[in-house]
């Protein structure tokens, strides 16, 4: 019995495209000018202590408390690029980048893609009692602004939780257990839908159910992965399989 959805959000809901093309150079270019613009707000403040927090990003910056704010300015975007540059998953970066992306939405210089079957599909899981969560290597911050303003609409409504690389790395069971435990439900409860086989692999290491999401532009996955493959999310009937059983929870082992 299915009772919670999560959802990876690149090639399961979206397009890599979407991401590659339109969201990551859109941070890249406005890196510099959102530095200097937005220095002084609290979310700023919150990712300089992450940052200063962060051992590799201070050895590598040579980051210190006695910075004057260009300073601060120039090695936070120097080590921001770089990173950015090798797509790393480093929990500050990904929320820098998040805040940028929610000023792009804000203002209506983006709108992020879903496909068609997304919302839909959203809906009638919510309609059918399920509890649909989000887990993206992008930051919380990046994906309730994603959501917030899509093709479709705006999904967030739709959305119970979010969880980012804060929670553990994507590939690794631990993150899985995390995350079922926060819903809270019992990880054969939850199926989890991604692109990616290796995140599929720690999700049903940890006890979840698994959907391979097979993208028209995602590139073919490994011939031997136990997981099952779907082409939208018109093929996972979740909610059948909620209907046919009780609702009442079964006690806890
Ligand atoms: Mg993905």
């Amino acid at each position: 019995m299915i009772r919670g959805v999560l959802l990876d959000v690149e090639g399961t809901t979206s397009s890599l495209s979407f991401v590659r093309d339109v969201l990551y150079p859109f941070a890249l270019q406005r890196l510099s000018s959102f530095l200097l613009r937005r220095w002084g707000d609290a979310a700023l403040g919150r990712v300089r202590g992450q940052l200063a927090a962060d051992p590799a990003a201070v050895a590598f910056t040579a980051w210190s408390a006695d910075d004057t704010p260009e300073a601060a300015r120039s090695k936070m975007a120097g080590e921001a690029l770089r990173l950015m540059a090798a797509d790393a998953k480093v929990t500050w970066m990904k929320e820098l980048q998040g805040l940028i992306w929610a000023e792009g939405y804000a203002v209506g210089l983006l709108k992020s893609h879903v496909y068609p079957d997304v919302a839909p599909a959203m809906r009638r899981w919510a309609d059918a009692g399920l509890d649909v969560r989000v887990f993206s290597s992008g930051s919380v911050t990046a994906q309730k602004a994603f959501f917030g303003h899509t093709v479709s609409g705006d999904l967030t409504r739709l959305l119970k939780g979010h969880y980012d690389t804060s929670t553990g790395p994507k590939s690794a069971p631990e993150s899985y257990r995390r995350i079922a435990a926060a819903f809270p439900l019992p990880p054969g409860e939850v199926l989890f839908l991604s692109d990616k086989a290796e995140e599929l692999d720690a999700a049903a290491a940890a006890g979840m159910r698994t959907g391979l999401m097979a993208r028209p532009e995602n590139p073919p996955p490994p011939d031997d992965t136990p997981h099952s493959r779907f082409a939208s999310f018109d093929m996972v009937l979740v909610e059948e399989t909620t209907q046919a059983q009780p609702a009442a929870p079964e006690a806890p082992t």
